[in-house]
């Protein structure tokens, strides 16, 4: 018995790093997952293949969650092929970085459009199923980074704060029809985004970092099942997985 048998799942941006290992632990507990991406099929065949083989039932998807009518698509596909929709993560994301001066408006709208435009999108969607169903957990992965700033990733921090913002007050608004909605605050997580750091910048940073070392996807991926599967009461938070670099 798994502690999501019977529950429908979307990861957004599941076709490596964070999202994927989301994705394998939510399937682990039992929940059909819907396997999200952009355009890295292969990465997303073989998240598919690895819940597969362990028994786990699952389809990818490919859309642009930075689309309304994308991701509208995914919502309905996953609800046409599953019958439902219990979990929604926000997870997929971009960098764009540029000291600020030298960002241009393209590397501004592109990260706003992934990472927050895509929260409205997602999330407007599957909400109407969940709140007619008077069930649901929203879980959407902000950062540290928007918690504490980072240099040269003013649109990054930025839409990872309004993350926070959103969980909030989303969280207000449902709190009364069984929809919990929470945010993930991950540090340096040890996947593609944070290997395009420069070497001698991610030497700084693990020396940073009280624990010495980058997190696992794993270790973001359990607190998640945590707040589908045994966190009823907790609501409008956020969840710092961090190994001590930010505490508050
Ligand atoms: P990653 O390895 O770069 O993976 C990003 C995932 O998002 C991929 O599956 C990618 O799919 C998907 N994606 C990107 N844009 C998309 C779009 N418009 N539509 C659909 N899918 C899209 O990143 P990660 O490190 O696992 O990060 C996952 C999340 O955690 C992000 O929100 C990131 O900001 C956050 N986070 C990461 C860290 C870290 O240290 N790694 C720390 C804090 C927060 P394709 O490859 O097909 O495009």
């Amino acid at each position: 018995m798994g502690r999501l048998d019977g529950q429908v799942a979307i990861v957004t941006g599941s076709s490596k790093g964070i999202g994927k290992a989301i994705a394998i632990e939510l399937a682990l507990e039992g929940a059909s997952v819907t396997i999200n991406y952009k355009s890295d099929t292969a990465g997303a065949e073989e998240t598919l293949a690895q819940i597969r083989a362990t028994g786990g039932k699952a389809i990818a998807i490919a859309a642009d969650v930075g689309s309304n009518e994308e991701a509208k698509t995914l919502v309905e596909k996953t609800i046409a092929e599953f019958g439902k929709l219990d979990i929604l993560i926000n997870n997929a994301g971009i960098t764009r970085d540029k000291s600020f001066k030298n960002m241009n408006e393209q590397m501004w709208l592109e990260v706003i459009n992934a990472n927050l435009n895509s929260l409205y999108y997602c999330t407007h969607s599957a909400l109407q199923y969940m709140l007619n169903q008077k069930h649901g957990h929203i879980v959407s992965i902000s950062s540290v980074i928007g918690q504490a700033g980072g240099f040269g990733q003013v649109n990054y921090s930025a839409t990872k704060a309004a993350i926070l913002g959103f969980t909030r007050s989303l969280a207000l608004e449902t709190a009364k029809s069984g929809i919990t909605v929470n945010a993930i605050c991950p540090g340096f997580i040890a996947t593609e985004m944070v290997a395009a750091v420069p070497e001698d910048r991610l030497d700084l940073i693990k020396a940073r970092i009280p624990m010495g070392r980058l997190g696992k996807s794993e270790e973001v991926a359990r607190a998640v099942v945590f707040l589908c599967a045994d966190a009823d009461y907790i609501t409008g938070q956020e969840i710092n997985i961090n190994g001590g670099i930010h505490m508050g």
